[in-house]
């Protein structure tokens, strides 16, 4: 695994860490507090304009501290108006961000935004995890992608669902979203977590009581198959992850979406669907179909709508809670991970 950048950047700070900068290049605290104002507030992304400090100072903030470290290094649009970003960081590592506009157009967007540079987890339907993981990324680098978002289109949510596994670079994350609640003020409600659910780390995590939600992507309700479906996690009961979701229901008071990719041919049977209904049956979580986008290397499995349908049916006869979300953006590239894995192969 590659080492992250170890020269700090404005958005790796916090705001303590921040003051400290800002006093050691001769400016003082408050100077931080405006900077951080107009950066996560207002969105400006160049000292020189923030005409509040001191022009000394701004000087030095442009050569020591960069606000922003990436490079966009490629785009692709689709004709629904979801975009994909390509950002590369420091050392070549490049993610995916994808700004995702509601169906409403004045309900603000939903951004996806990935949490490793590669992923580990080596997932067979999923592109992000053919190159494996290069590194974690680090806290700024989690911001500026929601930086690099608002400034295509207002946030009304955020996923934490594109490269990488969010509980493998949990204090990162962690921290980089308490900046984006609370600095950037988009509600704890708003941003969701999406892990495969390693039950050690999620209840470590759960004891901490952070303020996100929590979806557990599960894609299948048997042992040996999720094996498959989830390498990283080989030998970890279906049963076990599920204990780990209670334990969260029951730290957080928050409810969990089970994410369920379906693979058609795979683990879209309705056997599947009565036994995914078995195992949630009296737990407190809503489960997310999401029926697969193929990529390049895996082109067959996109299920039948009316077998998503079906599927769903059953769910929703047993009493689970269940919803479909179909892919948006279909054109070329558009699957989870693809743009990255075309520039880096
Ligand atoms: S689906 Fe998620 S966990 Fe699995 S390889 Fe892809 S990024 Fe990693």
């Amino acid at each position: 695994m590659a080492s992250p950048p170890t020269e700090p950047a404005f958005l790796d700070l916090d705001l303590q860490e921040c003051q400290a900068r800002f006093v050691a290049l001769g400016g003082k605290a408050f100077h931080a507090k405006i900077a951080r104002e107009r950066v996560f507030a207002a969105g400006e992304l160049d000292f020189e304009s923030m005409t509040a400090l001191p022009a000394g100072l701004r000087g030095r903030l442009s050569e020591q501290l960069p606000i922003l470290t990436g490079t966009e290094l490629g785009r692709t649009e689709a004709s629904d108006g979801t975009t994909k970003l390509l950002i590369g960081f420091r050392g070549g590592d490049a993610v995916e961000t994808v700004h995702i506009p509601s169906l409403k157009r004045d309900r603000g967007a939903t951004l996806c935004v990935s949490s490793q540079a590669g992923c580990p987890v080596g997932c067979p339907f999923c592109a992000s995890g053919k190159l494996g993981l290069s590194r974690n990324l680090t806290r700024g680098e989690i911001i500026e992608q929601y930086l690099r978002g608002r400034a295509i289109g207002e946030l009304s949510r955020s996923v934490v669902m594109g490269v990488g596994e969010p509980l493998l670079n949990v204090e990162n994350l962690v921290s980089a979203l308490e900046t984006v609640r609370t600095e950037m003020k988009l509600g704890a409600r708003r941003i969701t977590v999406s892990t495969v659910g390693f039950p050690d780390r999620l209840r470590r995590l759960a004891s901490s009581k952070p303020h996100f939600q929590l979806a557990i992507s599960l894609h299948t309700p048997d042992d040996e198959q999720r094996d498959r479906l989830v390498p990283a996690m080989a030998g970890t009961s279906v049963e076990e992850v599920l204990l780990a979701g209670d334990d969260w229901f029951e730290q957080t008071g928050r409810e969990i979406t089970y994410e369920y990719v379906l693979l058609g041919g795979e683990n879209d049977s309705l056997g599947h669907a009565e036994r995914l209904a078995d195992r949630l049956r009296g737990r407190r979580a809503g489960v997310n179909l999401i029926p697969y986008n193929p990529i390049d290397e895996e082109p067959d499995g996109r299920p039948r709508p009316d077998h998503v349908e079906d599927f769903k049916q059953v769910l929703l006869d047993r009493g689970i809670v269940a919803t479909v979300r179909w892919s948006r953006g279909m054109q070329s590239d558009a699957a989870c991970g693809q743009l990255r894995l075309h520039a880096q192969s």
